[in-house]
């Protein structure tokens, strides 16, 4: 491959519409990466990734290694589970995970031995063509490590009428609060570098890019440092939330527009996290399977704010105590960050692969009132900063209304759940909430629709019922 001068950019990138609110990163952007002790019992939940859950492939009484396959599934959407510790398995059993509700989990005892699944041996990608990159992908676990979990190896296996020319690694971070990203960059520069020619190997794309926010000076330099010399350009972005979103990302750095319902392949990119790629290239290099995720344990009532090696499975709770816990009882605790986070009502939720960050935040940083009925003074303050080009406003008066087709209409699933619209609304109005309910009511009716046009078409053939199975 063709070497290319790393290269940053001489005018930082802008963004359409978007906010700039509070960073709060300086709670954590010195601390590095310290790992963490693995509790006596880590919880593994089937469901870790955007798709089809797992299935547990152990029951009581299993004796499992660190990297040994708890759980897997036939869907190709999908990513295994494998084990943190060594030790015995426990219980199968359901238990609150951070994305709602109770999912069927593994109990693995820990039983401090720390012993490695013979499974586990490093793998040359040099050496090895794309679909055996991919199948290797595949058996890591390896999802999006920058929340939205979605599977790896069906990001690196796009249809061949869609090839893909360059691959983008997203180093923006723009959620407040966040640092794990930046101290990833700062800390493991080198295999961030090599995750990304890994992928860009996987899918065939000479062009390789690291986008970092202009916030982050010394990830910048220490990224170009280890891009020099290498076929991967280093590329710096204007601070401005949500300038990690795919879309926003893809059309800052190459004025590429996604169109409407579209994925990043449709214009021949593909766009992972920086934190992906280095767990890849660490994968690669050690055969480990992915066991553990940086996370930043942060928030003002957080003793002393951390970024952790966190072992998949460590309940939030031990991870708040490996922070020295809190200075009074935080009001709210969200995993992720403070616009796109989701809330936790127990601290007994297991770190997950989608596990970003965990979130304490004081009585006083939360204390606003939602209005019961919805109130409009059209500002137009979401329309100016919806990224997307949507209309907000009327996406949650439709929602709200349960107006489905309007939704369709107003391109409702465009919507990445960004909270712009939400943070500048002057009047409080619960935009996002409304918006996320009204796409999935639209995917609930439409999987209905689906499923009664299936069985209409079924009766229609014979198919089922009467004589007409014969
Ligand atoms: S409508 Fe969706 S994409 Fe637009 S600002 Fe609101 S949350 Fe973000
Ligand atoms: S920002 Fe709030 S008040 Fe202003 S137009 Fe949007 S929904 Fe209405």
């Amino acid at each position: 491959m063709k070497s290319r001068a790393p290269r940053l950019s001489a005018r930082a990138r802008r963004i359409r519409g978007g906010v700039h609110p509070p960073e709060h990163k300086h709670l954590t952007a010195d601390r590095p990466i310290r790992r963490i002790d693995a509790p006596e019992v880590v919880i593994l939940p089937m469901r870790q990734h955007a798709g089809a859950p797992c299935t547990p492939r152990v029951k009581r009484g299993d004796v499992v290694a660190v990297g040994t396959v708890v759980g897997d599934t036939e869907a190709f959407v999908s990513a295994p589970i494998h084990s943190s510790v060594s030790g015995t398995v426990q219980n199968v059993a359901p238990h609150p995970h951070p994305a709602g509700g109770e999912v069927l989990s593994v109990f693995v005892e820990n039983d401090g031995e720390y012993r490695i699944d013979p499974e586990v041996h490093p793998l040359p990608w040099e050496d090895m063509g794309p679909e055996e990159i991919r199948k290797a992908v595949r058996a890591s676990g390896m999802v999006g490590l920058g929340g939205a979990a979605f599977p790896t190896h069906v990001k690196l296996a796009p249809p061949e009428k869609y090839p893909i020319d360059t691959v983008i690694l997203n180093g923006a971070e723009c959620e407040p609060f966040l640092t794990a990203d930046y101290r990833i960059m700062l800390e493991y520069a080198e295999e961030v570098v090599e995750g990304l020619r890994i992928i860009m190997k996987a899918v065939g794309a000479p062009r390789g890019i690291v986008a970092v926010e202009d916030n982050k000076p010394l990830a910048l330099r220490r990224m170009a440092e280890v891009a020099r010399g290498r076929d991967v350009e280093v590329l710096s972005l204007r601070t401005r939330y949500p300038q990690g979103a795919e879309k926003v990302l893809i059309a800052n750095l190459l004025g590429r527009e996604v169109p409407s319902g579209g994925l990043p392949m449709h214009v021949g990119v593909v766009v992972n996290n920086v934190g992906t790629a280095r767990a890849l290239a660490h994968y690669f290099r050690t055969g480990m399977p992915l066991v553990e995720r940086v996370v930043t344990v942060t928030g003002s009532v957080v003793r002393e704010p951390a970024n952790l090696m966190v072992p998949l499975g460590t309940p939030f709770r031990a991870a708040l105590d490996a922070c020295g816990g809190f200075t009074e009882p935080p009001a709210k605790l969200i995993m992720g960050g403070p616009m796109m986070g989701l809330a936790q009502y127990t601290m007994e939720v297991p770190v997950v692969k989608g596990t970003s960050g965990i979130l304490a935040l004081s009585q006083k940083e939360t204390e606003f009132e939602i209005p019961l009925e919805p109130v409009c003074i059209r500002c137009g303050r979401c329309v100016e900063v919806c990224p997307m080009n949507l209309v907000p406003t009327y996406l949650a008066a439709m929602a709200h209304k349960e107006k489905m087709e309007d939704l369709e209409r107003l391109n409702v699933n465009d919507c990445i759940e960004c909270g712009c619209c939400a943070y500048v609304c002057p009047t409080k109005n619960p935009l996002v909430q409304l918006i996320k309910a009204g796409k999935a009511e639209l995917a609930r009716r439409k999987v209905l629709f689906e499923r009664r046009a299936q069985e209409a078409a079924n009766r229609g053939s014979g198919k089922e019922g009467g004589d007409g199975g014969q």
